[in-house]
């Protein structure tokens, strides 16, 4: 089926006036009655020409019992792209107008239906490029990452509470256990740094990596590719310098999405058509997540090979990989003496082994031991607001060692609370909903 067609279409409508919309222009015929969260079969036609433009079924759901929270009509027509866009047509022009990207999810926000986390959960939800990515997107929409979040703040604010009432009330109250306050804040900080420390994981399985296959011609880079993606992509061949532009594979390795990029054997030529293609390697590895340097093994660790690492970018990862094992007699998987001989992982792309070995490596290499235990995971947005939050239970904390008055200690706790309270959207500015809104896709 090409880009866009497929054998249903939904076409929803949220609003009050969803449903004298739906009424407008779905036709069904007998005695079919119009209830909510019932389905209804009959054709959407033209008011103006009682043409009739599709067969589709209409699902009404009443406020507030629907994803919005509003009035929801959704029309199951046929999947094809003209049939769709005469649909749309008539939806408009009944007075509807187009959503925005993740609309419907923010009125579902903006009416209690959902927090802001789950809604961040469904747009990753649909956006996961790997199973692991969908289950942690799967766990924030049931609710994981709101409840940690909420708990948190939650102690927060009960610590908030003890302090101000010493604020207003000093003489009325028993004595503030400073101790206990200072604890219960710790315990929060140690949670938060917890979940700041393992966000990096949730962002490696949600976005994946993207890896350069550097190395001189011949080594076996298109044979690499081919074997981890198990997809005739790459052309292969005996000629040295024949890949000369850049090739990639979207792939999944150990749960985590992985964009290979093949590039141009790099070595001294006078040929303006690989020296393009060199030029691109360079660019490769400059923006990759990981450089994946592959050498020959039965030719060994060679000069050309150490050149090729000096030029390697410092602050990307590096992997030297010793391919085609089986023809220099050599184990598969990883080295143990990998500081002597400069190669950390040897495999055979032509046979397949030692990938297992080498998904581990590069994983590991990228400062990232995947646990099978992460639960929750928080995303770019969530991460830097835990981070704001624990820094700002560090200076209360420091208002407290200092033994400073209780309202020095509290203008930072109600900040940490406030920097939580964004995660969830409690606390949250019309700005920042709109711009984590922004980030949907159309029709969510
Ligand atoms: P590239 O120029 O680095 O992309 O290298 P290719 O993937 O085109 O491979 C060059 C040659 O080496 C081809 O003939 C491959 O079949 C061969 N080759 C690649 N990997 C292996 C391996 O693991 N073992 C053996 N014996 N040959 C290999």
């Amino acid at each position: 089926m090409a880009p866009g067609q497929g054998s249903v279409a939904i076409v929803r409508i949220s609003g009050p006036q969803a449903e004298t919309i739906g009424r407008l222009l779905f036709r069904a015929p007998g005695q079919q009655p119009w209830d909510s969260h019932r389905v209804l079969y009959g054709h959407i036609c033209d008011p103006a020409t009682d043409e009739r433009v599709d067969e589709a079924l209409l699902l009404w759901m009443k406020a507030p019992r629907s994803f919005s929270g509003e009035d929801v009509i959704e029309l199951h027509g046929h999947g094809g792209l003209i049939v769709v866009e005469r649909v749309l047509e008539l939806v408009l022009a009944a007075g509807a107008r187009r959503a925005g990207p993740g609309e419907f999810s923010q009125r579902a926000f903006l009416n209690g239906r959902l927090d802001l986390t789950r809604a961040e959960a469904i747009s990753e939800l649909i956006t996961a490029r790997s199973r692991r990515a969908a289950q942690l997107a799967m766990a924030g929409l049931e609710g994981g990452l709101q409840r940690r979040i909420e708990a948190l703040r939650q102690q927060l604010l009960d610590q908030l509470a003890e302090l101000e009432a010493r604020v207003d009330f000093e003489e009325d109250l028993p004595p503030l256990d400073g101790a206990a306050v200072v604890a219960a804040l710790e315990e929060v900080r140690k949670a938060l740094e917890e979940l700041v420390a393992e966000a990096g994981q949730g962002q490696l399985l949600r976005e994946g990596l993207r890896v350069a296959i550097v190395g001189r011609p011949n080594v076996g880079k298109s044979s690499l590719l081919n074997a981890l993606s198990r997809r005739e992509r790459a052309i292969v061949a005996d000629q040295p310098g024949t890949t000369r532009d850049l090739v990639e594979s979207e792939l999944v390795l150990e749960g985590v999405p992985l964009t290979l990029l093949d590039t141009a054997g790099i070595r001294p030529t006078d040929d303006p058509i690989e020296q393009l293609g060199i030029a691109r390697s360079h660019q490769a590895m400059a923006t990759a997540d990981a450089v994946l340097l592959l050498v020959d093994l039965a030719e060994g660790w060679t000069t050309a090979d150490r050149d090729l690492r000096a030029q390697l970018p410092d602050q990307v990862p590096q992997l030297v990989v010793g391919n085609k094992a089986d023809l220099a007699g050599v184990t598969p998987g990883l080295l143990p003496d990998a500081d002597a001989t400069a190669i950390d992982v040897a495999i055979s792309a032509r046979h397949g082994d030692g990938l297992k070995a080498l998904a581990t490596a590069l994983l590991s290499r990228c400062g990232n031991s995947l646990g099978p235990g992460l639960v929750v995971a928080l995303n770019g947005r969530q991460r830097d607001l835990a981070a704001a939050a624990a820094g700002s239970l560090d200076r209360s904390l420091e208002a407290a060692a200092q033994q400073l008055p209780y309202d020095f200690w509290t203008i930072d706790l109600r900040q940490a609370a406030g920097s939580l309270g964004a995660i969830t959207g409690e606390e949250v500015t019309e700005a920042v909903l709109d711009r984590v809104f922004a980030r949907f896709c159309i029709g969510k």
